[in-house]
């Protein structure tokens, strides 16, 4: 271990961006044996790892790079699955420049952050390849039954909690495939959706009942849940899409980027394209207005799609956006054009299809209440030619109470109320975990409510035992 001085830090490689544009195939590959060891060892075994302490699953990273620079990797594996149920997802798609490896003091030394994303993607693949990703089974087998809404991260991190602590777990989703935001919101570039379903597959074959097709509130009522289930999961997400300053309503050709990017992702899995020509971006000129990952996201999918042009607008400049610097610079590699400081003010339209957007040329005035400086007017206007125009300005909770006929305590920003530490709402049977007690948040804190709500879960399950009992 201590090799950081001696060693230099290395990913595995990303493919060159000619040719990653040209398919939808994650671009960056996976370490080798020798690589693994040698980066792991690189690792300084902080006393107090600040790591460990900015990852959100708090994550007993340098105990699993010793084990690593060791051969010994089937421990490895143990002790990083034992606080994290799918660390190769999030191996592939944490922002770690802003969590572990941001805050790892080597980098922080001016050494280079140890490369722990990638080696806990290695980590989790061997372990699948050896066998050593077991079905999940319990000791215990409670009567009692746990319904969870929706399956994205946080429901699917707490159906594997719950199983393996021996409830019967019910996953109800809408979508006719299980994953949330990681099978249709994060392109295949970033995240394979192979990687999604085998853990779908994992969750059935331990004895998670997932039913898909079936939203609550409409094809099955949230108060059905409520007599057949002993404890209720409310891990919906956000859907609601933020919306531009300007109307937008009377073309057809500006699109919310879940709408683009769900197509794109259903496409790539195989299904029907849409008859909806405006969700594709081959050979159009698009603009995409927005500057966090879901922009990023969008412009790259785009990129793909063989449009001629592909522009993203953002109001602020490239320091202060707000997505990870990481997926900004694949997206200036691929050829993507950025327009700082450009606030959307018209859409000039040949009857009711967007031909082109203006914008305002902004600067940078005082920091305003989000922290970042705000743009203002330097009464410059711009023009730009846009066939498609794609709006990623951020997500927010829809009327849950409106959608469930319910009456569950929220906060201002509509996002479901909890306990923070038991993820327990206003009602003691309905939890809630995820982006809709968050708002649009990240993977690795889903996985990690979805595991806290479990525990929370448990011991509400095992205390209404012990009253029914007395
Ligand atoms: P979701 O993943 O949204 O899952 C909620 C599920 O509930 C969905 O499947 C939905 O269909 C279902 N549902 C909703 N209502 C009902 C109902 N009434 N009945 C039944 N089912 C219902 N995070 C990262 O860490 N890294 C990234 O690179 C990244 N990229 C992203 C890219 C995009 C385009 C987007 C939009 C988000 C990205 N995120 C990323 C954020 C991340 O995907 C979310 O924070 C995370 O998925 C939230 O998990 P969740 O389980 O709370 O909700
Ligand atoms: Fe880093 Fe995310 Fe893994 Fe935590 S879960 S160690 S933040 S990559
Ligand atoms: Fe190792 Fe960096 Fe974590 Fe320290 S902060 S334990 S050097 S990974």
């Amino acid at each position: 271990m201590l090799e950081f001085h001696k060693k230099k830090p290395k990913n595995p490689s990303k493919t060159e961006p000619e040719k990653r544009i040209k398919d939808f195939q994650e671009i960056y590959s996976q370490f080798g044996k020798n690589d693994s060891v040698e980066q792991s060892s690189r690792c300084s075994q902080c006393g107090i790892p600040y790591c460990q302490i900015h990852c959100p699953l708090n994550n007993n990273i340098p105990d699993w790079l010793r084990y690593i620079a060791e051969g010994r990797l089937e421990e490895a594996y143990q002790v990083s699955a034992s606080t994290n149920a799918f660390p190769e997802v999030c191996g592939r798609v944490c922002p770690q420049d802003r969590l572990c490896e941001g805050n790892c003091v080597v980098e922080q030394a001016g050494f280079g952050a140890i490369t722990i994303g990638n080696l806990e993607k290695y980590l989790t693949e061997i372990a699948w390849e050896k066998g050593w990703v077991r079905n999940l089974s319990s000791q215990n087998q409670y009567k009692q039954k746990v319904a969870i809404i929706g399956s994205g991260p946080a429901g699917m991190a707490a159906s594997a909690y719950l199983t393996q602590n021996g409830y019967q777990v019910d996953v109800f989703e809408k979508n006719d495939r299980a994953g949330g935001l990681m099978i249709y919101g994060i392109p295949n570039f970033k995240l394979d959706k192979k990687i999604v379903e085998r853990r779908t597959e994992w969750l059935t074959e331990s004895g998670v009942t997932f039913n898909l097709n079936t939203e609550v509130g409409k094809n099955i009522s949230f108060q059905d849940l409520e007599k057949d289930y002993d404890a209720i999961l409310i891990a919906t997400g956000v859907y609601k899409a933020r919306q531009l300053d300007i109307d937008t309503s009377s073309v057809n050709n500006s699109i919310p980027a879940l709408d683009f990017l769900i197509e794109s992702n259903r496409t790539g899995l195989g299904d029907s394209p849409s008859k909806n020509k405006y969700l594709t971006a081959k050979d159009k000129h698009v603009v995409v207005i927005g500057g966090g990952d879901t922009a990023m996201d969008c412009v790259r999918t785009a990129i793909r799609q063989q449009a001629k042009e592909v522009t993203c607008l953002y109001r602020r400049n490239k320091e202060n956006m707000p997505g990870s610097a990481r997926e900004v610079l694949n997206a200036e590699q691929e050829g993507i054009k950025f327009n700082w400081l450009s606030v959307p003010s018209k859409i000039i339209s040949d009857s009711s299809t967007a031909t082109s957007m203006t914008y305002k040329v902004a600067t940078l005035g005082e920091v305003d209440e989000s922290g970042r400086r705000k743009p203002i007017d330097t009464g410059v206007e711009k023009q730009i030619k846009s066939d498609l125009i794609i709006q990623a300005l951020g997500f927010e909770p829809e009327d849950l109470n409106h959608n469930f006929k319910t009456n569950i305590e929220l906060t201002s920003w509509k996002t479901v109320k909890v306990d923070f530490k038991k993820f327990q709402t206003n009602n003691p049977k309905i939890f809630a975990a995820g982006d809709i007690v968050r708002g649009a948040s990240l993977v690795v804190w889903a996985i990690h409510d979805g595991r806290e709500v479990a525990k929370s879960i448990h011991n509400f399950l095992q205390n209404s035992k012990i009253k029914k009992a007395s």
